[in-house]
């Protein structure tokens, strides 16, 4: 059941039906097989990540003089929920597309924007966000990747990145690398970012992870053994790489919250149909109170998930501060992916614990959404910090 929307505009609401048409034309025909062909191959899904740049999917919040559409962030995340309510790896990718170009759209001088942004928002293009490292995963200020300057005196002309970064999604498929990297020794002022070019000499990628599910977001180490980068490629200023990293997850949290809120919603659908149809007891389980109230709940928090995220979208909208609300609504959505998708198997009895319905793709699906882009843990740091400050 496609969820109800309240477009703010009817652009908006064109959006949202040609998603839906391709959605159920190009991604859930091949979700399931897909993903159980990722898990043994590691094959990732380009050609669907062209199906959605060709359909400008793949740009929708970035301003429109760099080749974006400049959508409100309220209808961008409908469109994420939309994808994951189809295909949850794919909606990932488009979170994560999006987060690899807010420091340009956000930090750039007019002409790193006017240089990068039209390929990096052409559709064509897909992009990695490299910011976790083995031994800096919440802990991002202790990243030991270095950015050595290169010239004589005076600003450096070029950089030189080494180091490795961890759990890099589309590692070794993108065509750029958003890259956080130490400058100086600096507390707190030692990062900086830069975007490295996917054939720059020197950049190399691990083999993929075996991970719990999520198999077409292929998830990679990224190495740089001296990658040269050209200072022209370095954005913001020397030791502004925290402040950029934290104002991109700002936004790229609201992604992932969307696409978990878009996973819950299939999870429950799922569970809603089946319980109508399967009979116990000579009548359909949803006949039973205690059963359908599991249903309730379920729908309860997938409401709640999609109301968090949309109150923080109409503030960023607005251009008024969304940290706070950010966080809540990772929080939110994602243990409510958590809890709805363990449910939905819960409904389905022993037929959920097995392949032939998706339910406990769902579920493994959802886990890491409590995980990656600040685990759950550090959305609550952030919260109680802005409460109690
Ligand atoms: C599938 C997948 C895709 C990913 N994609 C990307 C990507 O594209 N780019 C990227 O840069 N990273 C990516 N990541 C990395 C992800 O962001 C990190 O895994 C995450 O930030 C947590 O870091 P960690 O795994 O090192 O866990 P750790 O930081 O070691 O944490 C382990 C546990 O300790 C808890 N903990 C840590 N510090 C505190 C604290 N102060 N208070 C309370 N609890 C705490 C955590 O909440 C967690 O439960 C991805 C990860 C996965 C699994």
């Amino acid at each position: 059941m496609a969820a109800t929307r309240l477009m703010p505009t009817e652009e908006g609401q064109d959006l949202i039906d040609l998603t839906r048409e391709i959605c159920d034309k190009e991604l859930r025909p091949r979700v399931d097989e897909a993903e159980r062909a990722a898990a043994r191959d590691e094959s990732f899904p380009t050609e669907v990540f062209r199906t959605l740049g060709k359909a400008g999917l793949l740009s929708l919040p970035q301003p429109e003089e760099f080749g974006g559409y400049g959508q409100p962030y309220e209808v961008y995340l409908q469109v994420v929920e939309e994808i994951a309510s189809a295909w949850m790896s794919v909606a990932v990718g488009v979170s994560v597309h999006s987060l690899t170009a807010h420091p340009v759209t956000t930090f750039g001088t007019p002409e790193q924007q006017q240089a990068l942004l039209p390929e990096m928002l052409s559709g064509d293009q897909l992009g990695a966000y490299c910011l976790s490292e083995p031994l800096a995963g919440s802990d991002i200020g202790s990243m030991t990747t270095r950015a050595v300057a290169e010239g004589s005196g005076g600003e450096p002309t070029a950089y030189r990145l080494r180091g490795r970064k961890a759990w890099i999604s589309h590692a070794g498929h993108a065509d750029y690398y958003t890259t956080f990297a130490r400058t100086s020794d600096e507390e707190g002022r030692g990062l900086s970012c830069f975007v490295v070019p996917a054939d720059a000499p020197g950049i190399t990628f691990g083999t993929p992870e075996r991970k719990m599910g999520l198999h077409c977001d292929t998830v990679r180490e990224v190495m740089y053994d001296d990658v040269p980068v050209d200072a022209s490629r370095r954005i913001g200023a020397e030791g502004q790489g925290m402040a950029i990293a934290l104002a991109a997850l700002d936004a790229g949290r609201l992604g992932i919250a969307a696409a978990a809120t878009g996973l819950a919603q299939s999870a429950l659908d799922l569970a809603a149909g089946y319980a109508q149809e399967r009979q116990q007891f000579g009548r359909p389980i949803a006949a039973n109170q205690g059963l359908a109230f599991l249903i309730a709940d379920m729908e309860a928090a997938v409401t709640s998930a999609r109301a968090t995220y949309l109150h923080a979208a109409r503030l960023k909208d607005a251009g008024r501060a969304y940290s706070k609300e950010a966080a809540v609504a990772k929080l939110t959505a994602t243990d409510a992916a958590m809890r709805v998708t363990t449910d939905a198997v819960q409904v389905l009895g022993g037929a959920g614990y097995t392949e032939d319905f998706p339910a406990e793709r769902y579920m493994r699906e959802a886990k890491v959404t409590q995980i990656f882009e600040g685990t759950n843990q550090i959305q609550r740091l952030v919260i109680s910090r802005h409460v109690l400050r």
